[in-house]
């Protein structure tokens, strides 16, 4: 994961353009995914798909000097993405208006993004903006924006039945580690274990640019009636716990299941739905209300490296986004696992001596709370209660139940309901 982030890294992403494509290239090359897309000026949903984006270069520099004061070279983040292209002298104040920095956290630059407004310009420190004197400057952005395609690309991981469950990630931030290479490199390392386990379900896996890209996704799905759980991931090589996001309707499976497996993790969190954040904000809007929620660690916005050049490899972890993926495995698991099931001897408690289900267990699950679990699932297993419900009552692991699970159908003391 680590080398595709570093290699992801100094490319310039955008909604479209080269850099998104080169980004999907190197996805492609990891994962066997599919590419699909909509042209320019193509109508999806309420939305019109823009323009594709190229910068070749940009620069600042004092007028008649060459030494280049603000340069894309040196940062991606440093051009406004999808600015026009410019080249001028103007003055110092009027080079102000298309500055932009960050009074409140001096050393970074931000990143912003002009997608659907036609403009020009440059972020940077709050402190080199301050210390840029008076007197003219040439400012140059060698950008193209023309008619293109927005592309992404989808990985159907076909399972023993049709029904899906939808993960996706946005694939449009420049030369930002956090947000987002960490969700495109949890995104690649969970498809690849999905291919490589048998599943019950069907998983569709999406790197979406963000916004424009899970709409024109959702103009064209064929697929949405057979998503029955799905899962915005984002942000996960942060110092901060991990958040859940709920779906809109707060009470699917999806939000059930993930606030379960999350009871055990600590520093976790819950937090209701809102109509402000990642790609949830399609999937959950009131037409389609799809049972998806988000996972991240720290949420946009809250943490002060958010959106700026400080989300860099300074601040993401290896170990973080390796334990994101344990726990993304862990809810799949808990999704796969989560029936209904009958207990076929419901009159007084099962003998459970004499069926050999009393046993050292080894490895990560403890031996006395699967005995536990035997107790709680066979006495709620009364055709109505899912395993979900189960972990919930008796405050034990989700994989903790589903082990249980295992071994009393094995001994033929449960039935699917
Ligand atoms: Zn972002």
């Amino acid at each position: 994961m680590i080398s595709l982030i570093e290699d992801l890294y100094p490319i310039c992403r955008s909604i479209m353009g080269p850099g998104t494509r080169s980004t999907l290239d190197r996805i492609a090359s990891e994962i066997p995914i599919t590419r699909e897309g909509v042209a320019s000026g193509t109508q999806v949903l309420d939305w019109i798909v823009p323009d594709e984006w190229e910068v070749r270069d940009a620069y600042i520099a004092r007028e008649g000097s060459d030494e280049r004061l603000v340069d894309f070279r040196a940062s991606n983040l440093h051009v406004v993405s999808h600015s026009v292209a410019v080249d001028a002298v103007v003055d110092r104040d009027e080079l102000d208006e298309h500055l932009h920095s960050l009074p409140d956290r001096p050393d970074a630059v931000p990143y912003r993004t002009s997608y659907y407004s036609p403009t020009w310009g440059f972020c940077v420190s709050h402190d080199q903006r301050a210390a840029l004197p008076a007197g003219d400057y040439h400012v140059v952005i060698d950008s193209t924006l023309a008619p293109g395609r927005l592309e992404w690309g989808e990985l159907l991981i076909p399972g023993e039945i049709d029904r899906e469950m939808l993960i996706t990630t946005h694939i449009c931030h420049p030369s930002l580690v956090n947000d987002n290479l960490s969700g495109i490199a949890a995104l690649v390392e969970v498809g690849r274990w999905l291919a490589s386990v048998n599943r019950r379900y069907s998983y569709r896996l999406l790197f979406l640019p963000g916004t424009i890209g899970s709409i024109s996704w959702l103009a064209q799905a064929t697929s949405i009636q057979r998503i029955d759980h799905g899962l915005v991931i984002t942000g996960l090589g942060d110092p901060s716990g991990f958040t859940y996001k709920r779906s809109r309707r707060g009470h699917r499976d999806i939000d059930r299941i993930a606030a379960e497996v999350l009871r055990h993790v600590e520093g976790s969190r819950v937090v209701d739905f809102s109509p402000y954040g990642y790609d949830e904000r399609q999937f959950c809007s009131p037409g389609f209300d799809l049972p998806v929620g988000r996972l991240t660690r720290g949420v946009h916005g809250e943490y002060p490296e958010y959106h700026t050049s400080a989300d860099d490899f300074d601040f993401f972890s290896g170990h973080q986004l390796d334990t994101a993926v344990d726990l993304l495995v862990d809810v799949v698991d808990a999704v796969e696992a989560n029936r209904t099931y009958r207990n076929t001897s419901p009159y007084g408690e099962v003998q459970l001596g004499r069926r050999g289900l009393y046993r050292s267990t080894g490895g990560a699950i403890d031996s006395q709370a699967v005995e536990m679990a035997y107790l709680w699932v066979l006495n709620a297993s009364d055709g109505t209660t899912d395993l979900c419900d189960i972990a919930h009552q008796s405050g034990l692991r989700p994989a903790v139940i589903s082990e249980a699970v295992r071994r009393l159908v094995e001994a033929d003391l449960l039935e699917i309901a």
